[in-house]
């Protein structure tokens, strides 16, 4: 049996059992979201012992080397010492400077950092409540182009954070923000690829901000954007991703509901109709963001209509755990 040094304290963990889930079942309130690795707030420090790889996935080199890890994947398999990290420097406090409705459903999180964070369109942030409440929410805004960094956040039924940005939250409030996080953006290099971006609901964000930077970088592939909803009210940035689509003719955009009717709006499933208009994927490069079932079944279809898993990049919006 593993032991878990922490704060003075030793902990015995259960066989099979992560650092995140031993201190939280000893009362200690480690901040943590997704519990799958994903999100990254759960981030704390080994100061001793044996750290399994899995527990440094997806973190920086820099972090990686000085023991940076992710208590959630990390299932100790000798004894550990944890400390937790210094968080001034991952988090950054900011102020949320607008707050604007993109359909009924969808608000537009506009905040200011207090200083620079360099981010990509595309990656995520954690946003981290006083009360210690942490989220994952895309960044859809541009750096370069856009004052400050928007996030589309969509209401959850009983959602906690969800739920205090749509009618809780006053302009002006601060929250502290951490990160950024994660490997879907735009990689410039390759101009001529041919993009392919799909996702559902609020996945747009993360794509609205990759497309943006691939254009204002100058690509000139095609880039086909796909973005289902339930019902067509359930879409937003449509006249802005037309208007996008006049300006750069290599945009194709293509807004799809699953039921409903509405001028411009095809009422097909979103994977049908991005694989019927795109079926031959070999040299595209790929972006998946959304709901996870939705993620995880076009990761497959686009594998198996000729992309390159190395060239598919994939954000599943995973829920935390109650
Ligand atoms: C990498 C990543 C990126 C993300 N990006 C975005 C984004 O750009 N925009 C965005 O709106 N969200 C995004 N999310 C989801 C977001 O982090 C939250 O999970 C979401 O806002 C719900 O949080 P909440 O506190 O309001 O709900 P909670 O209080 O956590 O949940 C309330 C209840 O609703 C359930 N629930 C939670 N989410 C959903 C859901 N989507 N559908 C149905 N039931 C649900 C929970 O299981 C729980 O029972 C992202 C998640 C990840 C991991």
């Amino acid at each position: 049996m593993a032991h878990i040094s922490f704060q003075g304290e030793r902990y015995s963990a259960s066989p099979g059992e992560s650092v995140l889930d031993c201190l939280l079942r000893h009362g200690i309130a480690l901040s943590h979201s997704c519990k799958s690795g994903v999100c990254q707030s759960c981030i704390v420090r080994a100061t001793s012992g044996e750290i399994p790889a899995k527990a440094q996935s997806g973190l920086r080199d820099t972090l990686r080397a000085q023991g940076y890890a992710l208590a959630c994947s990390f299932i100790p398999e000798s004894d550990v010492e944890i400390a937790l990290i210094d968080t001034e420097l991952l988090r950054t406090r900011a102020q949320i400077v607008g707050i604007d409705p993109l359909n009924a459903s969808v608000m537009q999180l506009r905040v200011r950092p207090e200083k620079p964070i360099e981010h990509r369109a595309g990656q995520y942030m954690n946003l981290v409540r006083d009360d210690g409440l942490v989220r994952s929410y895309s960044i859809a805004s541009v750096p370069d182009e856009d004052e400050d960094l928007c996030f589309h956040v969509a209401l959850v039924a009983d959602g906690r954070m969800s739920g205090w940005i749509h009618s809780g939250v006053a302009r002006g409030a601060t929250i502290e923000i951490l990160g950024p996080v994660g490997n879907c953006f735009y990689v410039p290099g390759a101009s001529e690829q041919p993009l392919f971006l799909a996702g559902t609901g609020t996945g747009l964000a993360p794509l609205f901000g990759i497309v943006r930077d691939a254009l204002r970088r100058g690509h000139t592939g095609t880039v086909h954007l796909f973005h289902g909803s339930i019902r067509p009210e359930g879409l937003y940035l449509m006249d802005e991703l037309r208007a996008l689509a006049i300006q750069f003719p290599n945009l194709r955009y293509y807004p799809c509901a699953l039921q409903g009717e509405a001028e411009g709006v095809s009422i097909v499933p979103v994977d049908q109709l991005s694989l019927k208009t795109v079926p031959k994927l070999n040299g595209h490069k790929v972006y998946l963001c959304g709901h996870p079932d939705f993620v995880r079944m076009m990761q497959r279809k686009t594998f198996l209509a000729g992309a390159s898993l190395a060239d598919i990049y994939a954000d599943a919006f995973l829920p935390s755990p109650s």
